[in-house]
């Protein structure tokens, strides 16, 4: 939740140091290592509308936030995934009233273009997501996820809002993303107008996903 946690483990490549998390995501990616973690994450909404109003700063996050440090929503679930919407509409309403700047990591909703314009004029840095390109793997590996192609065409929509999207290809393997797929998946990316691609490397030979507390190991060849 965002009050009692800073995320500053990769804060060179994340600039939003203040983490908002919500309930356990529903997406159910098979690489998800906060799922993994902790499947039963529950929200902590209340939480954070408190650390947002807090009269007397006393913690090391509520001096980053009072300096001005963006806020992540967030590192460890999706503030989309369908149990998390309600929840991240009432957050932003207050995050829309603070200067702080707001970094959504995502694999997007069909419906989140709303929330994201309700953070105003400051605009909202998005963050989203892409692994795969072939759809039968996709859900099998990320199976109640917004298919790849549908997360590029959000990607589309929020560039011609003029917002800064960044795409992470993210895990990044070949067993996932072939060579060729990569290409047409950076040649969709320069399409929509995305300028901005990172990617992360994974061995995805054997994952772990949690389903409903337990943990299979799947494999995909
Ligand atoms: S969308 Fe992100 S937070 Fe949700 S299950 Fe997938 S990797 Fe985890």
């Amino acid at each position: 939740m965002i009050s009692d946690r800073c995320f500053l483990g990769r804060i060179a490549a994340s600039p939003g140091s203040i983490d908002y998390t919500g309930n356990t995501c529903q997406y159910a990616c098979a690489y998800c290592f906060a799922n993994i973690n902790d499947c039963n994450r529950k929200e902590g909404l209340k939480a954070a509308i408190n650390f947002l109003n807090k009269e007397k700063p006393s913690t090391y996050a509520d001096a980053l936030l009072i300096s001005g440090y963006p806020i992540c929503v967030s590192n460890r679930s999706d503030p989309f995934s369908p149990n998390n919407f309600a929840s991240t509409e009432a957050l932003f309403t207050h995050l829309a009233e603070r200067d702080n700047g707001v970094f959504i990591q995502t694999k997007t909703n069909p419906e989140c273009e709303f929330l994201i314009d309700m953070l105003g004029p400051k605009k909202a840095v998005i963050y989203i997501s892409v692994s795969i390109l072939n759809e039968e793997k996709s859900r099998i590996v990320e199976p109640k996820a917004p298919s790849t192609y549908e997360r590029i065409e959000t990607m589309k929509r929020l560039r011609s809002k003029g917002y800064h999207v960044i795409a992470a290809i993210c895990p990044c393997s070949d067993v996932w993303l072939p060579k060729e797929d990569f290409i047409v998946l950076t040649n969709e990316l320069k399409k929509a107008d995305v300028r901005h691609v990172r990617t992360f490397g994974y061995e995805p030979n054997k994952v772990k996903r949690n389903v409903a507390g337990s943990q299979k190991a799947i494999t995909l060849r």
